[in-house]
């Protein structure tokens, strides 16, 4: 299997210091093993393939679950957790450009259906993934970026239906927002859960659904004859249909048509001990709002129901033990210059794992291009909370022969181009990231 970064990056040490496996127990799910059937053969247990079938086996589908590792052990149990708008890293303009207004309009309404549809399914099947949060709040980090926020406000209210909060900088400190910002914007759509409560979540609805899902059963070859055929190292699978769900750990030749069209990029997170009121107080950080600052590479941070602080921004370019070192010393130096009287406080997890960019900076769900029956969801551009739960949704029935239930807009059916420098194009990120370096951001 070729993969993009070095064996590091898909092994167990960037997320042996994580927060969220420490907050639920895994439960057992069996190695695939034998001779197995079924109607839908998905690859990956993160919310695309877990979202994907549930749909089916709710559907009546026979469909099986093979994941490399356990479920929610890629980017759907790591992240931050901010279920919010996004998927795509494309500006307005961007989009207007490549694809028009009515695609841009279309697409910016499926990540408001996309958020509504992540908490609709949280409450249908009862899982309880510690939310809190009224929306999400980006935050000035600039008088420029304040100043912009009126015409911000105007663009929310036009594409998702909904009335931002402005809140000026001289109300921040009794909003509990005291820090190095200028204004803040409130968009009342999203929550802030714990992802790996809710990836567990849906694997249960899966399976109480009837899909069965395998753990420890990676899939290292895939062909294609009527059906497909999928080997994994104690299973050979036969299915009609085929969804490939693994993202950010995709391997660029699982199967060939993947080969450059994404590439993996590193977000990094950390998660303090519980502050206490005095050191919230001292702070003057008390809102459970989740945030964001407007920077092109953004800092996301937190205030969890347990008083944890979580606090995340980009990962580095480049994966080994050294660099996961030296990424942790860079993630607590952002962290103690936005929060400074918490520069005491320490921070015992700390973790990174892979999300996805597609070249034109859109999400894809749809057909694999040169293999008709399989199907693959990816590129939310860290946004994968909502949309990668929706785009499940999608999978679901586009493998089912079905329109979909759902908004499908064309700018997700549209399929990622190759980037170019083939399994070298993380080159490709080295000019932005020096320049983030450079401006601090
Ligand atoms: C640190 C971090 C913070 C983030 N924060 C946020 C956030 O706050 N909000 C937000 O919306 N998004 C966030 N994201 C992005 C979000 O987590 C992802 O977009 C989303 O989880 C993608 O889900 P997925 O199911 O497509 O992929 P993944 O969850 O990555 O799942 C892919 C799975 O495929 C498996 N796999 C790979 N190859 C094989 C194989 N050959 N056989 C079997 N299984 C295989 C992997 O083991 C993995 O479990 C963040 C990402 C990271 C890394």
């Amino acid at each position: 299997m070729t993969c993009v970064f070095p064996a590091h990056t898909y092994g167990e040490g960037p997320r042996a210091h994580g927060y969220w496996q420490t907050t639920a127990e895994m439960p057992d799910f069996p190695r695939a093993e034998g001779e197995i059937t079924c109607d839908v053969a998905v690859i990956g247990a993160g919310f695309t393939g877990l979202s994907a079938a549930l749909h089916l086996a709710e559907a009546g589908q026979d469909v099986r679950v093979f994941e490399a590792e356990t479920p929610a052990w890629g980017a759907s149990g790591r992240n931050g957790g901010f279920c919010c708008l996004g998927g795509s890293a494309a500006s307005d303009t961007m989009l207007r450009k490549m694809h028009g207004e009515p695609a841009r309009r279309e697409y910016r309404q499926s990540e408001a259906e996309a958020v509504r549809f992540t908490r609709a399914l949280i409450d249908a099947h009862g899982i309880v993934p510690d939310i809190h949060s009224d929306g999400e709040t980006v935050l000035a980090h600039t008088p420029k970026a304040a100043a912009g926020f009126a015409e911000r406000a105007a663009r929310i209210k036009a594409d998702y239906g909904v009335t931002p909060r402005f809140i000026p900088g001289s109300e921040l400190t009794q909003m509990g927002m005291k820090g190095p910002f200028y204004a803040a914007l409130t968009t009342p759509l999203g929550v802030a859960l714990n992802p790996f409560k809710y990836t567990l979540g849906l694997a249960d609805a899966a399976r109480r659904a009837g899909a069965r899902i395998y753990a420890h059963s990676r899939v290292t070859s895939i062909s294609q004859t009527r059906g497909f055929t999928l080997a994994t190292p104690q299973a050979r699978i036969t299915a009609r249909r085929l969804i490939v769900a693994t993202n950010g750990y995709s391997s660029d030749d699982l199967p060939g048509w993947m080969r450059a069209r994404y590439i993996p990029t590193q977000s990094n997170a950390i998660v303090t001990r519980p502050l206490t009121e005095d050191e919230l107080a001292a702070q003057g950080w008390t809102t459970r709002q989740m945030c964001y600052d407007d920077r092109f590479f953004l800092h996301y941070f937190r205030l969890m129901p347990d008083n944890r602080m979580l606090f995340g921004m980009r990962g580095g370019l480049f994966s080994s033990p050294g660099f996961d070192a030296r990424m942790h010393r860079t993630i607590r130096r952002h962290f103690e210059a936005m929060f400074p009287a918490w520069a005491h406080v320490e921070t015992p997890y700390s973790w990174n794992g892979l999300l996805s960019l597609a070249p034109d900076l859109t999400p894809y769900a749809g057909p694999i291009p040169d293999m008709p029956g399989a199907f693959t969801g990816l590129s939310y551009h860290g946004n994968g909370v909502a949309m990668a739960s929706y785009a499940g949704g999608i999978l679901a029935d586009l493998a089912m022969d079905r329109t979909p239930r759902t908004l499908y807009p064309e700018i997700m059916r549209k399929p990622p181009r190759k980037w170019p420098l083939g399994r070298f194009r993380r080159a490709m990120l080295w000019p932005p990231y020096a320049l983030a370096t450079l401006t601090g951001g």
